[in-house]
């Protein structure tokens, strides 16, 4: 199976999977590698952050794994950084100390919300919320440099009132083309998660239609992660994305190793 690099532990807030359950599943269903990325979300402005990574016991508690392991399945070590224009030093810094194969950078809170909870969608239409999550995640991928694949690019659809019910690539077009060109120019990485299988979306995040205007405007580094919380959910529909990444043009899967992209066949 492709490696999945989108993983969380139990060194995430919202995971109680230990880490080795997670390398095992990904040993049970025949990878070769994976890529462990908790949740680091710094200055969320909720009253209790919940989402920062005690870097030290992470990255040493995985490294004793990777080691643990090798030979057996390569356990890189990534993280999943939460976006913001106004922490761009914050993350720089940590972003070029940090010592991770991978960086996945997420929209997750949106002027002090995350989509996640009810609360980012009252007092607005659903279109008006899903506009202001595009507008924020363009501004954010073209002021920062700190991750190496912008994750879920439409993860606010997995929430709305509506879901994906409303929803296509062509009625944000105006939106998202602009944040796919940004990615290009920069030699971003675009993510195929496939949790939007999961959440009943019956589409990965992005949907394919964003997936191949990315592969149109020149787009060629594409990373593949379950967003797994839980061992049953890692590779969560890989066959299925593989189809779509070879129905969108892209010939192969990027993974990353020392920040650095790797190219494997799809
Ligand atoms: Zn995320
Ligand atoms: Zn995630």
């Amino acid at each position: 199976m492709l490696p999945d690099f989108h993983i969380h532990t139990s060194f995430s807030q919202d995971s109680s999977a230990p880490a080795r359950a997670q390398i095992e599943r990904c040993m049970a269903l025949g990878m070769e590698e994976l890529c462990i990325t908790d949740h680091h979300d710094y200055a969320t402005g909720m009253e209790e952050e919940l989402f920062l990574l005690d870097f030290p016991s992470y990255l040493s508690g995985l490294s004793l794994l990777r080691d643990e392991y090798s030979g057996r399945i390569r356990v890189n070590i990534g993280v999943e950084l939460g976006l913001q224009v106004r922490i761009r030093e914050y993350l720089g810094r940590l972003a070029s100390t940090l010592d991770v194969d991978y960086i996945i950078g997420s929209s997750h809170f949106i002027d002090q919300m995350d989509p996640y909870y009810p609360s980012f969608f009252e007092g607005r239409s659903e279109r008006e919320a899903y506009e202001r999550y595009f507008e924020v995640s363009l501004q954010r991928v073209r002021a920062l440099d700190c991750f190496d694949s912008f994750g879920h690019l439409d993860y606010v659809v997995r929430y709305g009132p509506d879901t994906n019910r409303n929803y296509s690539y062509a009625a944000y077009r105006d939106y998202i083309d602009p944040i796919l060109r940004a990615l290009v120019e920069k030699g971003t990485a675009l993510e195929c998660n496939t949790a939007g299988f999961k959440y009943g979306l019956g589409h990965p995040n992005p949907t394919e239609d964003i997936l191949r205007r990315y592969r149109e405007l020149g787009g060629e580094q594409v990373t593949l992660g379950s967003d797994a919380h839980a061992p049953e959910h890692i590779g969560y529909s890989f066959g299925q994305a593989r189809e779509i990444l070879l129905d969108c043009g892209f010939r192969f899967l990027t993974v990353y190793r020392q920040r650095k992209p790797q190219y494997l066949s799809l």
